[in-house]
């Protein structure tokens, strides 16, 4: 049995000091609600500057949160300015770490060899990677809605071994900030076709990752995905930064 899992993803958005507002806010309201951590886990996922206070507030106050980088380096140290290193996320004891987000695919240029070499990274550092992939419209078009995401995650996993501790994320790239929401029904085409890979590479990998779905993830939809039998939670942006929405999003069965 997979564990449902609902991560924010808050992008380049809140400095440290709103970070530790936002948290502390965040696992008030859900503590409010009751939320049973171990029946939905949750996670946030903050830029590098706030992890240091991230870690300090929810190490000091016991709270059920996870969280991670938005990206890391594929190398461990030395001359790469600007990056961070997988060993840098452990040391703050990061659970998680996001890979292959499109954004950085686009905007940073990431290749899937690039992807791939973060991935190991991130398993060498004990971070579980959590794989991002998606098709763009036009893919969607040219080769159907499961051949780029597929293929994406196999690349993704060239060098990680048989059986790796992953999560894997399926963000069409014409959902993200769209508005546009693929259907629950998209979306478990989808996350079926991955677990079908994964199942490919080593039958108890297929069985227990975790599948995500992200793009337009808000309190109206989020059920809707949570239904599919394929899809076990979501990576959710713009609406993970609004404390009642996100808490919607975390509490959805009620
Ligand atoms: P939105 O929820 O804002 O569409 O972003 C999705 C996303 O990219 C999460 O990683």
């Amino acid at each position: 049995t997979r564990t449902p899992f609902i991560a924010g993803n808050w992008k380049m958005n809140l400095d440290h000091l709103q970070s530790i507002a936002f948290v502390q806010k965040l696992a008030w309201t859900l503590k409010d609600a009751n939320h049973d951590f171990g029946a939905v886990e949750v996670a946030v996922f903050p830029p590098f500057t706030d992890l240091r206070s991230v870690q300090t507030l929810i190490s000091a106050d016991k709270l059920e949160l996870g969280y991670g980088g938005q990206d890391l380096s594929a190398h461990d140290s030395g001359a790469y300015t600007g990056e961070i290193s997988g060993a840098f996320l452990s040391a703050l004891e990061c659970g998680y770490v996001l890979i292959g987000h499109s954004e950085r695919r686009t905007m940073h240029a990431e290749t899937d060899e690039v992807v791939a070499a973060k991935v190991t990274a991130a398993l060498r550092h004990g971070l579980v990677p959590v794989i991002c992939v998606g098709e763009t419209a036009e893919d969607l078009e040219q080769h159907g809605p499961s051949a780029v995401p597929v293929a994406q995650l196999r690349a993704a996993l060239e060098n990680a071994g048989a059986n790796p501790d992953i999560v894997v994320a399926y963000e069409p790239v014409w959902a993200i900030g769209s508005g546009q929401a693929a259907t629950a029904e998209q979306a478990q085409q989808v996350a079926a076709a991955l677990r079908a890979e994964l199942a490919e590479r080593d039958a108890e990998l297929g069985a227990r990752t975790r599948i995500l779905y992200g793009g337009s993830v808000k309190a109206g939809n989020i059920a809707g995905f949570m239904a599919q039998p394929d899809v076990d939670g979501a990576l959710v942006g713009g609406a993970s930064l609004d404390i009642p929405e996100f808490s919607s999003i975390v509490r959805y069965q009620k």
